[in-house]
């Protein structure tokens, strides 16, 4: 099979079921046909990577020359980036091919992919149910065979709640460990980049590619990346696993933690230890990163004026009737709603009691973790209270939708690596089991999944 046949075969299966799913915004046919004819070339001249013609999608908040990228809001629904982001642009040196730009919540704000401009994303386990969010055109466009693996981004879970959700893996690395360059931003103390894929072998091959220093984003860090695969099927002999006790009390359903308590068995008999471990201030990661975010949203989203690029209101009759009119226009309900909730909490006289405090939460929080790795090597719990919900069922309650992200604000407070990595089902939807590491140990997380599958 040549890479334009297996990528002729992804396109006609993108283009005859995904109008169930929505799981893409837009589909490159003939960018993606071109990268996979220059991939035939390299292996006929023997010039492969692991990735070479392995087809892609990437979640449309990375900015990709050339190609429509609009973070699935209105406001950017005709912006075509002059340039091309670092995570993109390295998988794309390494031979891939891009099939196309997937859907998500807007400016990657939410946890149902219902928040998307261009419609919700289904669940490709049930239609009637999300995929999860922010991320879900990626983790539904994987789990219906639509690409190989995925990229996508986890601010508080955007990554591992939707590949829990639809049964795929998907890995949040160490924040600094992917550069930021090219990503458009949400908050950028907790964005960071990372695959979706099937499998936590195939999420190595990919973010080897990616990770590492960038001289374009000055928060990417400079320690070296291990090799990703060199260590993946290492014994788990001795492996110390701690399993935090506030991850298994009320608001757990009883059927998610039944798979979890099974997984850990599982390792158990690969010759791990299992121990209680304390992660006392969880409950305020939701208080917490529900201020920190929106402050960094709102400064962050002051770009999207209608200026120089994106959406612009018809007749401005002065310039901040543009700015007003068109950002009402442009933003849906939920980032205006986040925009004002960070602008208040940044305002003088409320940046004290709001933010300050937030960030010696989150300090609070950061320190559980780093006395936590002092004992266990890895941490393990749920990634969601629940499997995916039903589609509308908490689009109502913005409480109910908040407390989705419990499991997984904590990890990008603290700015640690963490994973999803299918462990089971619930009533025939998929549970993932939550993996968290010590900074920059993406390596043992990758090892650790890879001998559980
Ligand atoms: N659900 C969280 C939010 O709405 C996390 C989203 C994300 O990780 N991008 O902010």
């Amino acid at each position: 099979l040549s890479s334009v046949e297996l990528t002729q075969d992804y396109l006609k299966r993108i283009n005859e079921i995904d109008p169930q799913f929505n799981s893409f915004i837009t589909v490159t046919d003939e960018l993606a046909l071109a990268q996979a004819q220059a991939a035939d070339n390299a292996i006929a001249n023997g010039e492969t990577s692991p990735l070479t013609g392995i087809p892609v999608a990437h979640k449309d908040l990375f900015c990709t020359e050339g190609v429509l990228t609009t973070c699935a809001s209105k406001i950017l629904h005709n912006f075509v980036p002059p340039y091309e982001s670092t995570v993109t642009a390295r998988i794309k040196a390494a031979g891939a091919v891009a099939l196309g730009k997937t859907n998500m919540d807007e400016f990657a704000m939410g946890s149902s992919n219902e928040n998307s401009y261009f419609g919700a994303v289904k669940n490709p386990w049930n239609i009637n149910t999300v995929p999860g969010g922010s991320s879900g055109g990626s983790a539904a466009a994987v789990a219906a065979g639509l690409c190989v693996a995925a990229t996508g981004t986890d601010t508080g879970g955007s990554i591992r709640q939707p590949a829990s959700f639809c049964g795929i893996t998907g890995l949040k690395p160490t924040y600094g460990r992917v550069s930021r360059f090219g990503m458009i931003a949400y908050a950028s103390s907790l964005d960071q980049a990372g695959p979706m894929a099937r499998s936590a072998e195939d999420c190595a091959y990919l973010l080897q590619s990616f990770a590492g220093f960038d001289t374009n984003d000055s928060t990417s860090s400079e320690t070296a990346t291990e090799g990703y695969l060199a260590s993946i099927d290492s014994p788990l002999a001795g492996l110390k696993i701690g399993l935090p006790k506030e991850y298994f009390g009320d608001g757990l359903d009883s059927d998610v933690a039944q798979v979890i308590m099974d997984a850990v068995k599982e390792f158990e008999k690969l010759g791990a230890t299992v121990q209680e471990i304390s992660l006392p201030n969880l409950n305020l990661s939701i208080p917490s990163y529900y201020v920190i975010a929106p402050s960094e949203a709102s400064s962050n989203l002051s770009r999207f004026d209608g200026v120089r690029y994106g959406h612009r209101c018809e007749d401005p009759k002065d310039l901040l009737d543009m700015y007003m009119r068109t950002r009402s226009e442009g933003f849906g309900k939920e980032v205006q709603k986040r925009i004002m909730v960070g602008t208040y909490a940044l305002s003088e006289g409320y940046y004290d009691a709001y933010y300050v405090k937030a960030q010696r939460i989150r300090r609070l929080i950061k320190e559980d973790f780093v006395k936590a790795y002092q004992e266990v090597d890895v941490i393990m719990g749920p990634v969601a209270p629940t499997t995916a919900f039903g589609l509308g069922e908490k689009t109502t309650d913005p409480v109910a939708m908040y407390l989705e992200d419990i499991y997984t604000l904590s990890v990008n407070l603290a700015g640690i690596p963490a994973m999803s990595v299918p462990a089971g089902f619930s009533n025939g939807m998929p549970v993932g089991l939550q993996i968290m590491g010590n900074y920059f140990d993406e390596a043992k997380l990758l090892n650790v999944a890879h001998k559980f599958q």
